[in-house]
């Protein structure tokens, strides 16, 4: 028997993968896709999703506490962490399948095997050791879980990964980096009942974001109890009974029920064959791609995180869907991945698109800067501690708005809407024109009137 030849053969089923192996199908070609963990990918399986999910979970522990400032008697409440996790699988499962049906339903034959790269056009199947032709490979694999510089006892230490299944709810948690899954799982850790430590090496937590959304959320982050520490990074784990002592690169040590790496995440690259082909990566293994996603080997192709361009799930999806309808559709288009608005999970959440005013003022261009903090209505009654930021960074000679940031309660919902204003060009001008809708925290968007100094 020869061997099988496909159009196109897809090596990861994350959501890039699998929106590029189902519009391509629906194009007419055959697709193959490979898998060798769950369909789905780190969005659906250990990302995004159950993220959220425990996100909402943890905001019940505030509703709690918040109620009874608005007459509620509240008692006898009590969380179960097995059942929480076990809700979670429920979801991820039918989610899993869903994934899975449309592919197939499109016309995709799924493989549930690790693939390899042999060359230029051929793939093998590992666990049936088979080789199939493919007239285009593409390689969506995403990314994974960095675990640092070796230090003693690193082993010992959780990623974001385990921490969507542990066996027990973690009453001390210690996480290492102050990033989006740092912060994310601190917070709710927090809100579940957990004493929170977050060690991160610089001198301030989320690099890259605006300094007063730093500064904004730190004060906030603290306010609920959680203990950040700058400047220090984890030098050593140990065993102890009843848990782990984690010893900080200044000497100090904490013991905790878990130790959580959270310092980034690596393009899952290695031993993937690519070599075979002579597609070229860059230092930190990515894949590195063109605007249409090409590599330096014209049949391969690259999507996601594994080329480490935006890593968020919406990205991957878009330029999956760009590539197929760009090689099998004869559309071709490319993605803008300029403007993306994008939130962080964290308690109270962050809602962010365009420049920083950092980014904004390195341009060199005049710029004027309108921000707000202030108490949101609901938490007069509640009596909770927290305030609402809102920042628009504006071009002083087009009056344009460059950068919108947001932190309170649904500022990633928020965010969305002012990602499109922001995308077409919308003014300064555009904004205080817009009527407020009263009484909402997003109403101090548009009736911002005095430029800070
Ligand atoms: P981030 O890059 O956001 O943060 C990494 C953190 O780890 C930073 O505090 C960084 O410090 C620190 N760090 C990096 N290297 C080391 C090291 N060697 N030793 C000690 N500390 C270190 O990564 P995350 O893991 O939080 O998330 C990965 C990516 O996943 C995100 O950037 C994002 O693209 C995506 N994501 C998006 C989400 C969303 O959209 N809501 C949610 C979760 C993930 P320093 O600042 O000094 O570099």
């Amino acid at each position: 028997m020869g061997l099988r030849e496909v159009d196109l053969f897809v090596i990861g089923a994350g959501s890039g993968g699998v929106r590029a192996a189902r519009i391509a199908a629906q194009h007419g070609a055959k697709v193959m896709m490979a898998e060798e963990y769950r369909v789905g990918g780190t969005c659906v399986i250990r990302g995004c999703v159950p993220k959220k999910l425990f996100v909402y979970a943890s905001r019940y522990a505030h509703d709690l506490e918040d109620m009874g400032g608005f007459g509620w008697r509240v008692s006898g409440v009590e969380f179960d962490w097995l059942t929480l996790i076990a809700q979670k699988d429920k979801e991820i499962s039918r989610l899993e399948g869903i994934y899975r049906r449309n592919a197939e339903a499109a016309g995709v034959e799924v493989v549930a095997s690790r693939a390899v790269v042999e060359d230029a056009n051929t793939v093998r199947i590992l666990t049936t050791g088979e080789q199939v032709k493919a007239r285009y490979i593409l390689i969506a694999t995403g990314g994974q879980p960095v675990l640092g510089p070796q230090i003693p006892g690193g082993e010992l230490a959780i990623t974001s990964n385990d921490a969507f299944n542990l066996p027990q709810f973690p009453n001390r948690i210690l996480i290492q980096g102050a990033g989006y899954i740092g912060l994310e799982f601190a917070g709710l850790f927090r809100a579940l009942g957990a004493e929170v430590y977050v060690v991160f090496r610089s001198p301030k937590i989320l690099r890259g974001f605006d300094e007063d959304v730093r500064d904004h959320l730190a004060g906030e982050l603290q306010q609920l109890g959680i203990t950040l520490i700058s400047g220090c990074t984890v030098a050593g784990i140990e065993a102890v009974p009843g848990g782990k002592r984690a010893t900080l690169s200044d000497g100090r040590t904490f013991d905790v029920d878990e130790v959580m790496e959270a310092i980034g995440r690596r393009p899952y690259t290695a031993g993937l064959g690519l070599e075979n082909a002579g597609v070229a990566l860059d230092k930190a293994g990515a894949v590195i791609v063109d605007a249409a996603s090409c590599t330096n080997v014209p049949s391969i192709y690259a999507v996601g995180d594994v080329t480490n361009r935006v890593n968020l799930t919406p990205v991957a999806i878009r330029e999956g869907h760009a590539f197929a309808d760009t090689v099998f559709g004869n559309k071709p288009w490319t993605v803008d991945h300029s403007l993306i608005a994008t939130a962080v999970f964290s308690e109270p959440e962050i809602g962010t698109v365009g420049l920083t005013e950092e980014a904004a003022r390195a341009t060199g261009r005049p710029i004027d800067i309108y921000k707000t903090s202030f108490r949101p209505l609901k938490a007069t009654l509640s009596g909770r501690e927290t305030r609402m930021l809102m920042k628009l960074v504006v071009d002083q000679e087009s009056d344009k708005v460059l950068g919108c940031h947001i932190i309170g309660e649904a500022a990633s919902e928020m965010i969305q809407i002012a990602g499109i204003a922001l995308g077409m060009g919308a003014t300064k001008a555009d904004f205080d024109r817009t009527m407020a809708v009263h009484p909402t925290a997003a109403e101090e968007l548009v009736t911002l009137r005095t430029k800070s100094a």
